[in-house]
């Protein structure tokens, strides 16, 4: 398949691999088994380069593209999902959407961290406010040149892991009039009042901690908040822009899983004999292997073309239409395809001694996770029918005012 990656893609692509299958392979059974956050593996990726490629070199980054970082994720995620995830958090969402509308200072703070090895944690999802992200109650009350933030996250990846935090709040201003939701970067244990609840048991990717985070009186520096152009009245939406990086990442994620399932299963099929053949000479198995392969592929080409896009007036993020059609299609095509390779390796797969119910476990996620299926159709059936509609009966969002509802709903995570 032709993807046009230039010879710098190629070469890096080549180095990802290697490490990928020297360093991170052996020990990813041992991450899911210990659920345990793999630092080794993190060390591994910052020796090479991996955390903060998309860095600008001003800030001591190698100032590399989303597609670039698409190339290494994917090679990550073939072996190891965890440390697939990983390399999307260091290198997109979050850490984009400070290098984008950050100040100075704020790009050198979070700079330094990943640089350092820092994943950075992103803080939307509520109890209550999951789809619905912007009914979020997390509120952050000015009070003279400080916000005091008070409320509750779940679901946040690296919870007591990462150090740099961007939390997501309903803005309050001295009057007590709601302005919109902002974002607010926090250093775990640096800033007192961010406390790491309970961690989720979950099925797969065992190895990053989901966690809640407990806002008690946090105090914020106005220095600190994360203000996109629009402000705050529209910056939800700005700041979800740079959402669609993370969101092609994840794509990414899934896709490397996948394609780590089918490259086993295929090489199985060759060696695996019953009846006296190699199981790879029957038709059944061979026209799996081809939709496989073929899944594979699309997703493989709509990732890099969302990798390579840029979004409405010409923002410096992957089009939030080919985001969303991406992860669509290769999370749903990562269920089916390593579902398939487990399939394909009889009782073998099914057993906790090879990796494929790992990589089925992993795979699971990336349907839900960073806007579920559902979701992401109803944002690409806004995109092309170039409608909004409301999810809510009466079609209202808290705090927002009637032009911005439909839109405000469709931000979601
Ligand atoms: C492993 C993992 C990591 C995560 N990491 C983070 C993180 O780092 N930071 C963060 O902020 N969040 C994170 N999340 C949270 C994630 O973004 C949410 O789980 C997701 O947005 C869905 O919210 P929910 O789980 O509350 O489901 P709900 O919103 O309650 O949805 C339940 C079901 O209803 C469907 N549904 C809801 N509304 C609609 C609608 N309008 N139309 C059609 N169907 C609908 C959903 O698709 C789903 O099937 C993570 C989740 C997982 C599983």
């Amino acid at each position: 398949m032709f993807y046009g990656l230039t010879s710098e893609q190629l070469d890096l692509q080549a180095r990802a691999r290697d490490i990928a299958t020297r360093v991170i392979l052996p020990r990813s059974a041992e991450i899911d088994r210990s659920e345990e956050y793999p630092w080794d593996n993190v060390a591994a990726l910052n020796a090479a380069g991996f955390m903060g490629m998309t860095i600008p070199k001003a800030y001591g980054g190698a100032g590399l593209n989303f597609l670039d970082a698409a190339i290494v994720i994917e090679e990550m995620a073939k072996v190891c999902g965890v440390t697939g995830r990983i390399s999307v958090e260091a290198n997109m969402g979050a850490i984009s959407a400070v290098m984008q509308y950050g100040t100075e200072e704020q790009r050198r703070l979070a700079a330094r961290l990943v640089l350092d090895g820092d994943k950075p944690a992103i803080c939307i999802t509520e109890p209550d406010a999951g789809s619905a992200a912007s009914e979020m109650t997390t509120r952050a009350d000015k009070r003279g040149s400080r916000y005091i933030l008070n409320g509750k996250k779940h679901w946040i990846t690296g919870g007591g892991v990462s150090r740099f935090h961007l939390i997501f709040a309903r803005v309050f201003d001295e009057s007590g009039v709601d302005c919109g939701i902002g974002g607010f970067i926090a250093i775990r244990d640096e800033d007192k009042g961010l406390v790491i609840g309970k961690r989720e048991p979950t099925m797969g990717l065992r190895g990053i901690p989901e966690t809640e985070v407990i806002f008690t009186d946090l105090e914020i520096d106005e220095s600190r908040v994360l203000m996109p152009p629009s402000g705050f009245k529209r910056g939800f939406g700005d700041l979800m822009n740079a959402y669609n990086a993370q969101r092609v990442g994840a794509a990414t994620v899934a896709l490397g899983l996948a394609a780590g399932a089918y490259e086993r299963a295929r090489l199985f099929t060759l060696e695996r004999e019953q009846f006296g053949r190699p199981i790879a000479e029957f038709q059944g198995l061979q026209w799996m292997l081809a939709d496989m392969s073929t899944q594979l592929e699309a997703a493989r080409l709509m990732i890099y073309s969302a990798a390579r896009s840029r979004g409405d007036n010409d923002s410096p993020f992957p089009d939030a239409n080919a985001a969303a059609q991406a992860k669509l299609f290769a999370s749903e095509m990562a269920i089916k395809v390593t579902n398939d390779a487990l399939q394909l390796f009889g009782a073998k797969g099914y057993s906790r001694n090879t990796p494929l119910e790992r990589i089925v476990r992993d795979a699971r996620m990336f349907t839900i996770g960073g806007g579920t299926a559902q979701i992401l159709r109803t944002v690409i059936a806004t995109r092309i029918l170039d409608r909004k509609f409301p999810q809510t009966r009466d079609g209202y969002v808290k705090g927002r005012d009637a032009e911005t509802r439909g839109s405000a709903e469709l931000k979601a995570v």
